[in-house]
Parts: C-alpha cells; structure tokens; sequence
C-alpha cells in the first residue's frame, strides 16, 4: 500500500464491515453487468438461495439494459459504480457528482429503483469523495477480501480461500462480473456460497446487510 492510500484508507467511512452478531456477508460483485458472467453469479444465488448486490457502471447498464434489469428482477440489489470507472480523488467535486449522479439516473431509469448504496472504482476514496456520496444518500461500501485479487485472475482456489480467510459476520466480499474472463470467480464464489452456508451463513444484500442489528 502506497502512503497516499493509507492515508486515505485512514480517513475513510467506507465500510467494510458492519456491526453485526447474525450470520449474514453480503457478496457483491463489481463492473457489471455482464451478459455472460453476470447470469451466472445469479445461478448460484438461485441455487443456493441469497442475494447479492452489484455495483454496476453507467457504461455497462447502457450497453446491457436487460441484464441490469435481470438482476432487479431476481431480487437482487443495485449498486452505483460510477458512469465511467475513474479515479475520483483526481476529479474535481463537480466531476465526482456528476459520475454518481448519472448513474444514479440511469439506474432509476433502467431498473425504476433508487441505489442506496456506491462502490467507489478501485477502493479510491477520500473525504471529498464520501461527502458527496452522503449528500446524494448513498453509503460507501468497501470489502474485506482485497487480498483475494479476483480481477487479476489468481486463481479459482486463491480467491476462495483469500476470501474464506477473512469472512465472518457482516462482512462486505468484493468480486467482479465484469471486465474480462470471468470465470474463475464464478468458480470461487459457488465453493464459497456453498462452504458458507454450510457454517450456517445467510447471504444478504449490502442494504439489508447494513439494517441488520448489532
Ligand atoms: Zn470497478
């Protein structure tokens, strides 16, 4: 991790992980949707009962409007990701809100709901970044298993047992639907929604997550 991270790591109200006694994670997956990769996420959470949420990019959502209101449709949740993936600690505040607010409006106009919740493009976040995500009311979500690397393509047991590592209850698990071959987090996330559920875990939306008591 680079000093600047840190430092923003430091001063950061991203959540990674909610106060909770209940055996709930939310898994969320990034860059979405996907018309191949993203069906096959809801696959798994069909057969093995739960829900995720997706931190879509206005990109995607205009490319594949269908898949997007699949995902709605399935009962799952929409995350806001951004229009066009920057880093927003280089934007300026007029940049940053615009990123957020037009995905915002092509979510509801997309699917007809209103993202609770935003997903900053690679963890970049600062006190600049989260305020005007709290101004447009959305909480900032973040994750525990950085170390799982999804997006590099580690491998389908490396992602597993990163992820398996550090989830416990109220855990926010980062993975992605989108950009590239996919398919090894396929892979990762059945074994680990299976190895889960086993231990006697629930898998919630990022909203229905952060409602949970304490
Ligand atoms: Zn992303």
């Amino acid at each position: 991790m680079s000093e600047a991270e840190a430092q923003t790591r430091a001063i950061s109200d991203m959540i990674s992980i909610h106060g909770t006694s209940a055996k709930a994670v939310a898994i969320t997956f990034d860059d979405g949707p996907n018309p191949e990769f993203t069906p096959q996420m809801l696959d798994i959470f069909r057969e093995e009962e739960g829900r995720a949420t997706f931190y879509m990019t206005g990109e995607q959502i205009a490319r594949y409007p269908d898949t997007a209101r699949l995902v709605q449709e399935t009962g799952h949740e929409i995350g806001n990701h951004t229009y066009t993936h920057p880093h927003l600690t280089e934007l300026d505040e007029e940049a940053v809100r615009a990123e957020l607010v037009r995905t915002g409006d092509l979510i509801r106009e997309t699917v007809g709901v209103q993202a609770a919740t935003f997903r900053p493009p690679y963890l970049a976040t600062d006190a600049q970044v989260e305020r005007i995500a709290r101004e447009l009311g959305y909480a900032v979500i973040g994750g525990v298993n950085g170390a799982a690397r999804d997006w590099e393509m580690p491998g389908a047991d490396h992602i597993l047992e990163a992820s398996l590592a550090v989830a416990e209850p109220g855990s926010f698990l980062l993975f992605h639907d989108g950009y590239g071959d996919r398919s090894q987090t396929v892979e990762a996330v059945r074994a680990l929604v299976r190895t889960l559920k086993k231990e006697g875990y629930v898998f919630v939306t990022a909203s229905e997550l952060l409602a949970m008591e304490s």
